[in-house]
């Protein structure tokens, strides 16, 4: 019996992640399950797993869900302190799929303890990336990706010597708004930007996924997880989202991963790893497909990519300051207070403002430092969308 838990569990990803081990039960141990304020579905899935302990990670939630489970054995608890608790039982593998920054402490405290990370909250190695990757080397614990650009290239690599590698290809979609005139974009409602043209995923990284700033996120993942350097790694629009990333050797080989639209393959993955197991996701057809397209992407149109180029050569706290700026301006562009151009504008700007002096750079990276800088980064992008005009 393998032991497992998820956080994130009532989300896409989560979901997804527990309809493959649902299928399986018999192998599995669940431990915990943390969710957010999607209580009847965290109560049901704790139930039907038989998990040792649901945490919802609002304290106010915790009635509600103490109520659902009172016929059961499953412990209920609340609050971001308690998902760290979580995170300390012992298990085998734990699958990261909190939404935002707000991932980072639970899966530091995970590696902590040894466990293997399935890493899909990709804000957690945005934030913090060295700090994260030292803490699993400390404990000899591994962290193996889960978005699907990042498994694909892990899967790539098997076998092979980074020294060869020349570049990493991650595909894009080009998301909602591929075919919209540039002038369009700054109308762009939130209903419009909630829509992906391929994968089914939550409401935050769909609209991330429209405005590039995902594919921007995942350049600077790239970075940190492979650690390769910026100038090796390529963004390419590719509207089928069937190859999800390519990896150039010195030979001029370049190896492609095909493979549905569907996460329950990356997770998959990661769950199964090293091995590789049968999987309940649709066999692809190239044939009846016919044709795949590729274009490079178009700078303009999409200016969070070349904002992450600047944070990568940054580095040090500047990709900390990035993503909070860039869940501050979210969070904006979902109330309705800002524009969806202005997304980037926000970030770029709150960029601006913390990178004077050379703080970012020369900082060193601890909890603390990056709590810290995601602090003020949230402060400075509100104050920039203010002054927005
Ligand atoms: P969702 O919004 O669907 O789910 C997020 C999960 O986190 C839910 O369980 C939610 O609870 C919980 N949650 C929200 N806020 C907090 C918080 N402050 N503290 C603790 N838990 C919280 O997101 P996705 O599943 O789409 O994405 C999860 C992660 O995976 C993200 O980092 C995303 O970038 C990444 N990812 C997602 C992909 C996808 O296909 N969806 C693909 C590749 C990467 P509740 O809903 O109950 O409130
Ligand atoms: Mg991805």
């Amino acid at each position: 019996m393998r032991r497992i838990t998820f956080f994130g569990a009532t989300g896409s990803i989560g979901q997804s992640a527990l309809d493959l081990v649902a299928r399986d039960l018999d192998h599995y141990d669940v431990v915990a399950l943390t969710g957010g304020r999607n209580v009847a579905q965290l109560a049901k899935d704790a139930r039907a797993l038989n998990a040792d302990l649901a945490v919802t990670c609002y304290p106010e939630c915790y009635a509600e869900l103490k109520d659902l489970l009172a016929d059961t054995n499953v412990e209920v608890a609340a609050g971001g302190e308690a998902i760290v608790e979580a995170a300390s039982r012992p298990v085998d593998w734990a699958l990261s799929a909190i939404v935002g920054a707000a991932g980072l402490v639970p899966g530091l405290e995970a590696l902590a303890h040894g466990t293997t990370l399935a890493l899909a909250n990709k804000e957690s190695l945005v934030t913090a990336g060295p700090l994260l990757l030292g803490r699993a080397k400390a404990h000899g614990a591994t962290v193996l990706p889960v978005d699907s650009e990042h498994s694909a290239v892990f899967q790539a690599l098997v076998g092979e010597h980074m020294a060869a590698v020349e570049r990493v290809i991650i595909t894009a979609s080009g998301g909602a708004f591929r075919d919209w005139p540039i002038e369009k974009l700054a109308t762009a409602t939130l209903a419009e930007a909630s829509s992906h043209p391929n994968w089914d995923m939550g409401q935050r990284i769909t609209i991330d996924s429209a405005s590039m700033f995902n594919k921007a996120m995942e350049l600077i993942e790239t970075k940190e997880f492979f650690g390769v350097p910026p100038e090796m790694i390529e963004v390419l629009v590719h509207r089928e989202s069937l190859i999800h990333a390519l990896v150039g050797f010195n030979d001029g080989a370049l190896m492609a991963h095909v493979g549905p639209p569907d996460m329950r393959h990356a997770i998959g993955y990661a769950l199964h790893w090293p091995e590789r197991q049968h999987l309940p996701v649709e066999r692809l057809d190239l044939g009846k497909i016919g044709q795949l397209t590729f274009e490079a992407p178009d700078q303009a149109r999409y200016p969070a990519l070349g904002i992450a180029k600047d944070v990568m050569a940054t580095g040090g706290l500047s990709g900390a300051v990035f993503n909070a700026a860039k869940e501050q301006a979210l969070d904006g562009f979902i109330a309705g207070d800002i524009g969806f151009l202005d997304m980037s504008t926000v970030v770029a700007k709150t960029l601006e403002k913390m990178s004077s002096g050379d703080g970012l750079q020369s900082q060193a990276i601890t909890l603390d430092s990056v709590l810290e800088t995601d602090r003020l980064a949230r402060i400075y992008a509100a104050e920039a969308m203010k002054n927005l005009g």
